[in-house]
């Protein structure tokens, strides 16, 4: 019998306390799936933490022969630090959890019954979620739905990072290594077959949120101009809008003078002009500067992430020992080998 590998990936930014926890609820859930003939892991990715969070991953690792451990060289935020998880899933699939629990981990056996049916992207979509201000949830709820509009790549609405993927959409994944990272849509622009599992959010077990209202803007703009050149052409649009008027305007101030002379006046209509046209080309030069920025950046190649400290499960990638009947360890030696399908 072949077993399968999967490895629970998750990112903490100061999760000191919420990640033991977290891991209680991982390795209960794992207890329930015994029998599965699934081989599983846990991957924490340290994403530069000032609070001890590394402390509490080694010492959940030394307690625990099945955790992987990675810490950043300094703090990379969520998308960086997911991908630096991702890339050392090289065997099975992965499945990303947030280290609140704000993502249940009982959920996932759910998941795996859908990675069996042969799905390649199973996420969680949210139907409700507890403990998060109203405009959160309304710009969060907002956003997803501008996205899709603006975007041709299918993003699916209320869908986090909560999500498993199988070895080939992670070979996929893997494949794209641009600077500005918005997760949600590399994993919609891969493609292959998905699915939604809604669940509901509840709130952190521990700890405070990193996402404030600022970041999350941030967050959407990364998104959009990632995602999406809309904002550009809008520039077009609302050029070519101003001109527009501007001509049917030249001529109705023309027209008026000659039938009626120039007394000069039209002071306040020039302010007008001048100052809308000024606003509406620092507009367009705003817009077009957000794309500059980031040609620039990716033009820099510099790596996604720095690797500080990696420890890999204890009990390695291979398997919890039991070896095939007739002890050839081809099945095993199968799962172990670096995935090179993609
Ligand atoms: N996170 C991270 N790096 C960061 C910020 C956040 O790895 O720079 C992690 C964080 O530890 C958590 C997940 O990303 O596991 C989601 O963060 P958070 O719960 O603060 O966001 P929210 O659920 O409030 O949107
Ligand atoms: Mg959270």
């Amino acid at each position: 019998m072949t077993r399968e590998l999967l490895t629970i990936v998750v990112a903490a930014f100061n999760e000191a306390e919420a990640l033991p926890i977290l891991h209680r609820r991982i390795s209960d859930t794992f207890d329930t799936m015994a029998g599965d003939g699934l081989d599983l892991r846990m991957l924490y990715v340290d994403d530069g933490s000032t609070d001890g969070t590394w402390q509490a991953m080694r010492v959940i690792a030394g307690a625990d022969r099945r955790v992987a451990v990675l810490r950043l060289s300094r703090n990379f935020g969520k998308e960086a630090a997911l991908t630096a998880g991702l890339d050392r899933v090289e065997t099975g699939a992965a499945l990303i959890l947030d280290a609140d629990g704000q993502d249940p981990p009982e959920l996932i056996p759910q998941f795996v019954a859908k990675w069996r049916e042969g799905y390649d992207d199973v996420h969680g979509t949210r139907r409700h979620r507890e403990g998060e201000g109203w405009l959160k949830k309304a710009t969060a709820h907002a956003f997803y739905r501008v996205m899709q509009r603006l975007s041709k790549t299918p993003i699916p609405t209320d869908t986090g990072d909560f999500r498993l993927l199988s070895p080939r959409a992670l070979a996929a994944l893997r494949q794209l290594r641009e600077r500005h990272r918005f997760m949600k849509g590399l994993f919609g622009w891969i493609g292959f077959n998905g699915v939604s599992i809604p669940y509901d959010r509840a709130p952190r077990v521990a700890g405070n949120t990193k996402f404030g209202l600022w970041r999350l803007w941030n967050l959407a703009l990364e998104g959009i101009t990632s995602f999406s050149t809309a904002p550009l052409r809008l520039a077009t649009y609302v050029g070519l809008g101003t001109a527009t008027l501007a001509f049917g305007f030249a001529l109705w101030i023309v027209g008026k003078a000659l039938m009626f002379g120039d007394p000069v006046a039209g002071w306040p209509t020039m302010m007008t002009v001048i100052l809308f046209l000024g606003g509406v080309q620092l507009i367009a030069l705003g817009m077009i500067g957000e794309y500059l920025g980031r040609i620039y950046e990716e033009s820099k190649q510099r790596p996604l992430y720095f690797v500080d400290d990696w420890h890999p499960a204890a009990m390695g990638v291979s398997s919890t020992g039991i070896q095939p009947a007739g002890g050839t360890p081809h099945a095993h030696g199968a799962a172990t080998a670096r995935s090179e399908d993609a």
